[in-house]
């Protein structure tokens, strides 16, 4: 036997890193979305909150979208910090490579090691599909990213503060806007460091009033085996729902992608439609799936949600879908059993949405509430009157 070279005496230090055991779930060559090869590049503007600013959703939309999210101090707070962090989104890599290992499964550790040492719930990695990349800006300009990874920053949303919450009151855009802050000061700093080390990197996330994306997060986050698509149209993790959030690095530096996950969820979300009925905006649908832009999803009226968190009167956004579900649980062992069954005895799944109504999940638990209800008007914070 020869000397151990130095990737993998590294890597004999290494042990399991991720906070949520990702690796034990099934993971799949293909993501359960099915998704054709004719995906059309998405302009940034077409995006239901881009259509929202430039006044596509109607006069009221465009006046609340400037306030739906500063109503509310704790939300308030974070906007205005976001967009300061859009300047060091993007930078240039050192001229030096740094002297590192060169295996692309060290440094992908490496790399989701260092986003759990910066607080990230969930780290996730994927080759970046150029059907995933804005074709145009908010501004209108074309946007050319030729990055090969996708490195994906999940932050749970609090599950306690979900607990408290009806999902669609006065905590909710905080909530996002907890995950969006953190999720970015995460990207950042990782892409910062990764252009030290001499790679190319960019960060990617919700800049606030500026968007700081060139990448659509959705796919990335199934390619990176976060989770399937649901019922919803956005990405549900197993262990924490859809009750998360999102930046993103896209980088040169040579990475092991992971692969997409499959814990059942397709069969789940067929049954299951409590997102659906829940709705205040009939935003999700409770039929059967369709082909849009290639891929196979329950179409979701992305206009309807927006309309609906930008305008709610009686709160800051909205969260509903995300609360009701009920793979919005805390940890513990009768979750990790129910969400067993779902994948090894799917003729359960519906005994097991009648049982998440019966023991009550997805109610608000008053005992949890933790904040107070307040709304800003001309500046003035205000108890909130009732509509
Ligand atoms: S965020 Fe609210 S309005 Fe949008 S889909 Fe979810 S429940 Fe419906
Ligand atoms: S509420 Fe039910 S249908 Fe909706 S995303 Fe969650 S599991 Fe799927």
């Amino acid at each position: 036997m020869g000397k151990p070279t130095l990737d993998e005496r590294e890597r004999k230090r290494i042990r399991p890193v991720e906070h949520y055991p990702m690796e034990k779930l099934k993971h799949v060559n293909k993501p359960t979305t099915k998704i054709t090869d004719k995906i059309e590049r998405i302009d940034e503007r077409e995006q239901g909150f881009s259509r929202a600013h430039f006044g596509k959703l109607g006069a009221l939309v465009q006046k609340e979208v400037g306030r739906f999210c500063q109503k509310y101090p704790i939300s308030s707070a974070m906007w205005e910090m976001l967009p300061q962090l859009k300047s060091i989104a993007d930078g240039k890599a050192v001229s030096n490579k740094a002297p590192i290992p060169q295996s692309p499964r060290l440094l992908s550790r490496h790399i989701k090691s260092f986003g759990y040492f910066l607080r990230a719930d969930i780290v996730g990695i994927c080759r970046l599909p150029e059907w995933a990349v804005y074709s145009r800006d908010m501004k209108g300009e074309a946007i050319e990213l030729n990055h090969k990874f996708a490195v994906v920053i999940v932050i749970d949303q609090d599950y306690r503060t979900m607990s408290g919450s009806t999902g669609d009151d006065w905590i909710s855009c905080s909530q996002s806007f907890l995950s969006y802050t953190t999720s970015a000061f995460i990207a950042c700093t990782m892409a910062a460091y990764i252009r030290r080390l001499g790679y190319p990197a960019r960060a990617h996330f919700e800049a606030g009033s500026q968007s700081a994306y060139q990448v659509v997060v959705t796919p990335l986050l199934l390619l990176a085996g976060i989770g399937e698509i649901c019922r919803a149209g956005i990405v549900l993790n197993p262990f924490l729902g859809t009750r998360f959030k999102a930046a993103v690095v896209t980088t040169d530096l040579p990475l092991e992608p992971d692969s997409p996950v499959d814990f059942g969820l397709q069969e789940f979300c067929s049954v299951c439609k409590k997102c659906a009925v829940e709705c205040p905006s009939r935003a999700i649908p409770t039929g059967d799936k369709v082909m849009h832009n290639g891929y196979e999803v329950w179409k979701f009226d992305a206009e309807r949600c927006t309309k609906y968190r930008i305008t709610n009167l009686n709160g800051s956004a909205c969260g509903r879908c995300i609360k009701v579900c009920p793979w919005n649980k805390p940890r513990g062992w009768t979750h990790d059993m129910v969400r067993w069954m779902v994948k090894h005895t799917p003729f359960m799944n519906r005994l097991i949405v009648k049982m998440d109504d019966v023991w009550g999940y997805g109610r608000q638990d008053i005992r949890d509430k933790w904040w107070f209800d307040l709304e800003d008007i001309d500046g003035v914070l205000q108890i909130p009157g009732k509509s």
